[in-house]
């Protein structure tokens, strides 16, 4: 087990509905020398790439996303939720829906903060069914900029994000994969990865 498997054994709770929590260290009280160590993994992972931006979405992905552009030393921009319709022209939009409140959200990134000359590293907290990750691959390319990769904490293996996001090409690092978690047993059982 890696350092976030035996932090996820020691602390996360298995929720039922297929949700992990895990906010004890991660998003929502954050251990910090936790999060430089996954900034510094993240960036053992993709170093090799040419990011000159870290892009997320709020809220619980800005946290891990300011540690991994820390260790790029590069900017990080996050895409804000946004109830407003009346924005497009000045901001990148997508629709996003959300895995745990089930609502759907438009999302936004400031024109001035996105341009076709980004190379992006896109972060965030959790993949379920991909909906955050393909709305943040949506603006990206509203922007015309590359995306050199992406990287997640927690990787929910059963759910199809993982397999889609793939699909599409992309190089994607998940610290932890989790294929499957019984609420009833407390359970979790992590993909071996190398
Ligand atoms: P997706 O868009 O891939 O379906 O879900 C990803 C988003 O939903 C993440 O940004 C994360 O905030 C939230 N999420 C999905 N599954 C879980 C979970 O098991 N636990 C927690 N805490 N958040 C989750």
């Amino acid at each position: 087990m890696n350092f976030l498997e035996e932090r996820i054994v020691k602390d996360g709770i298995v929720k039922p509905g297929n949700v992990l929590k895990v906010d004890s260290f991660l998003n929502h009280q954050m251990d910090i020398r936790l999060m430089e160590e996954i900034g510094r993994e993240f960036k053992r992972r993709f170093g090799h790439k040419p990011v000159n931006k870290v892009m997320t979405i709020e809220a619980s992905g800005i946290g891990i996303a300011a540690f991994v552009a820390r260790e790029f030393d590069v900017p990080m921009v996050f895409a804000k939720k946004s109830k407003s319709i009346n924005i497009a022209g000045e901001m990148y939009v997508a629709e996003v829906e959300s895995f745990t409140h089930k609502n759907k959200n438009q999302v936004i990134v400031s024109k001035n903060f996105l341009h076709a000359d980004d190379h992006l590293l896109i972060i965030d907290d959790f993949l379920a069914n991909g909906c955050a990750l393909q709305g943040l691959i949506s603006i990206a390319n509203s922007a015309g900029a590359t995306i050199e990769g992406l990287g997640i904490v927690i990787e929910k293996g059963f759910q199809t994000g993982g397999q889609i996001i793939r699909n599409l090409g992309y190089q994607l690092e998940s610290l932890a994969i989790v294929d499957a978690m019984d609420a009833e047993t407390g359970t979790i059982t992590f993909r071996e990865q190398k």
